[in-house]
């Protein structure tokens, strides 16, 4: 496993500066949330720590390794989606062996590491089935599956949730804890919904116009807000 550090990070698009320098560090094992209204930052951010996209300035580190630079398949980090994007033409179990196929993985070892995220998930009977005779939420889950085949140091999840319905997501909330629970992995999943973060979160980084507003436990944000936008955003009185 590994933690997550973010140092004086900053991103520009053109001459638009959109990440401000920005410092986060995540612990081994711990499940952060960067949360922030709609274009704050939050996916620049985690697809800078993915790789899919160049940072402009400062450094991110991978279980003390400066990755700048490092391609995204060299990372160990697994990223799960907010459009699932699985493969309609493959079942299930294909879908969570595709990663591993392309890094020419044994059968043996492919098929081991598929039953075993099947299992986790609670896939095992819907591995021959394909996307579109799964539900919303048996979707989400292959999407966790190809992540979890990968074994990596680090989860990466980008409002996996904001496509199911209000009563889906509070359940997949459920589940994802008990996957962290359950693997340990060092987890950083960005969402805009605060009650996501309230009711999921190790650690909370509220952002806000590319810039970090504060880090704590979410109970510290809502007794100890540190200024008007963190008060209005957790919704505690200011
Ligand atoms: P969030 O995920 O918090 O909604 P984003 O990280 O997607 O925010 O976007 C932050 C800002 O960067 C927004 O103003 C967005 O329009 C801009 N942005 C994101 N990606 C690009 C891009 N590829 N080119 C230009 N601007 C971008
Ligand atoms: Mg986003």
């Amino acid at each position: 496993m590994a933690g997550v550090e973010f140092v004086d990070v900053r991103k520009s698009f053109g001459a638009f500066p959109v990440i401000k320098g920005v410092n986060i560090e995540i612990a081994d094992g711990e499940f952060v949330i960067l949360v922030g209204p709609s274009g704050c930052g939050k996916s620049t951010l985690l697809r800078m720590l993915a790789g899919l996209e160049n940072i402009s300035a400062g450094e991110i580190r991978i279980g003390n390794r400066a990755v700048n630079g490092i391609p995204p398949g060299d990372r160990d980090i697994a990223m799960v989606f907010q459009n699932y994007a699985l493969y309609p033409h493959m079942s299930v179990a294909q879908n969570m062996a595709f990663s591993l196929m392309l890094k020419r993985s044994p059968k043996a070892d492919m098929d081991q590491r598929v039953n075993k995220a099947a299992e986790i998930l609670g896939l095992t009977k819907l591995l021959d089935r394909y996307p579109r005779q799964l539900s919303g939420g048996q979707r989400q889950r292959v999407a966790m599956g190809r992540a979890i085949v990968r074994d990596p140091q680090v989860f990466l999840f980008d409002e996996p949730l904001s496509n199911l319905d209000a009563k889906l997501r509070v359940a997949m909330r459920a589940e994802i804890k008990e996957l962290h629970q359950r693997l340990g992995t060092t987890t950083v999943y960005v969402t805009h919904d605060q009650i996501e973060a309230m009711t999921m979160a190790d650690k909370i980084v509220v952002m806000h116009d590319g810039v970090v507003e504060q880090v704590g436990k979410p109970l510290d944000l809502y007794d100890t807000p540190a200024n008007l936008f963190v008060a209005g955003f957790i919704g505690s009185p200011a």
